[in-house]
Formats: C-alpha cells, sequence, structure tokens
C-alpha cells in the first residue's frame, strides 16, 4: 500500500471505558484532519445529540434495510438496540487519503478486523485504569437503568479479554494523554516502512530514469 490512502483507525473498548470523551477531544482540534464515521443506531437520541452528527438516529426497519442491503461494514446488537458503521462514505474518504476514524463496540471491531485489510487499519483498545473506576463511570453517567449497568459491566469484563485481538491498548487514566498516545500511535503507522517504500521506490525509479549523472 501507498501512504497516499487513508489509515482506517478503529477505536474500541468496553462501554464506559470513556472512548466517546476521548473521541471527542480528538476531533476538538483535529490537528490530522481525522474524518470521524458517524453509525447509524437505533437506539434513542440522548440530550445533546446531534442527529446526522453523532449518529444517525433511526427506526429497526431502516436500520435491517441497512443490513439487507450489505450498506454496512459490521454491526452489532447492544443492549437491544443495532448499531452499525455505513461502508460507502468510508471507502470514498479513505480513497481521498483522509484518515478515518471509527469509534465503536468490540464485537464491531473485531468484525471489522476480519474484513478489512490489517496493513489497511490500525486497532487501538482503550483500557479502563481499573474495574471499580469503570463501573463508576457507568453509574455517574446516569442515562442508564442499575440493570443495564450491570449488563455492561458484565460484558465489559468479556470485552477487555479481547484486547489481545488489537495493535495497541491505551490506557484511559486521564483524556489529554490517551488523546496524546492515540495521535501517536497514528502518526507513526504513517511512517511504517511498508506505507512508504513504493512511493519512494517510484520516486528512485523516477531519478534513474531521467538521467541525472
Ligand atoms: P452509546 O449508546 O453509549 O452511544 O454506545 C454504545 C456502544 O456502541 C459504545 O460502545 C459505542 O462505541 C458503540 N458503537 C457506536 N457506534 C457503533 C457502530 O457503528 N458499531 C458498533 N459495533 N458499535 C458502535
Amino acid at each position: 500500500m501507498s501512504d497516499t490512502r487513508g489509515l482506517l483507525i478503529v477505536l474500541s473498548g468496553p462501554s464506559g471505558v470513556g472512548k466517546g470523551t476521548v473521541r471527542a477531544a480528538i476531533f476538538e482540534d483535529n490537528p490530522y484532519g481525522y474524518v470521524y464515521s458517524v453509525s447509524a443506531t437505533t437506539r434513542q437520541q440522548r440530550p445533546g445529540e446531534i442527529d446526522g452528527k453523532d449518529y444517525h438516529f433511526m427506526s429497526r426497519e431502516a436500520f435491517e434495510a441497512l443490513i439487507e442491503q450489505e450498506a454496512l461494514l459490521e454491526y452489532a446488537q447492544y443492549v437491544g438496540n443495532y448499531y452499525g458503521t455505513p461502508m460507502a462514505k468510508i471507502e470514498e474518504d479513505l480513497a481521498a487519503g483522509h484518515d478515518v476514524f471509527l469509534e465503536i463496540e468490540v464485537q464491531g471491531a473485531l468484525k471489522v478486523r476480519e474484513r478489512v485489510n490489517r496493513e489497511d487499519a490500525v486497532f487501538i483498545f482503550l483500557a479502563p485504569p481499573n474495574l471499580t473506576e469503570l463501573e463508576g463511570r457507568l453509574v455517574e453517567r446516569g442515562t442508564d437503568a442499575q440493570s443495564v449497568i450491570y449488563e455492561r459491566m458484565q460484558r465489559a469484563c468479556e470485552e477487555i479479554d479481547m484486547m489481545q485481538y488489537y495493535d495497541y491498548v491505551v490506557v484511559n487514566d486521564q483524556v489529554p494523554k490517551a488523546v496524546a498516545k492515540i495521535n501517536a500511535i497514528i502518526q507513526s503507522e504513517h511512517l511504517k516502512v511498508e506505507r512508504v517504500v513504493d512511493r519512494i521506490h517510484a520516486e528512485i525509479h523516477q531519478y534513474l530514469q531521467g538521467g541525472n549523472d
């Protein structure tokens, strides 16, 4: 692959780890011009969320039509709702050389891992400093009932085990530190030899053909 195509960046990790906060902090300045992939979901819009920016909110029927049309790169059912990644826009953005950023749960991230070329994507697992803190974050958020929090914690324990299938782990102890680490990972990935070698070889070839002596 050359370094002209964008990278698919998959940020994942258990619910409550702070994926949304870290992603929002990354996109606040966005000095590297990442493009955020807006997911489709059937869950209810929360106060302050904007349709088309935070999610594409839709009915189950509309979501199932997307599944039917094979328009999703991946999708998962999560605590009774569908969440999925629309495919067409991602391909367009990657081809235009933009890094595309996905913030999705673990099940979906593993599906993406099966579907894309490993050299085109970077999988980053956001981990909690510890489980007590993770539970505290879910309670503090106050958007879910106690039974949902328990369900999310059970799932979180299974998900933390999936970290082995990722390329990098970033512990979210402080948001600015996590953001700096994620940006460093992505920028280093761009400098990998396999991403730049084709372009440099082409340049050498052109130079030598040009008869510079
Ligand atoms: P929330 O309801 O808190 O916004 O999101 C619940 C979970 O769904 C979070 O872990 C979030 O990262 C994940 N999620 C958001 N969009 C997608 C998506 O397109 N696909 C998958 N698999 N998970 C998603």
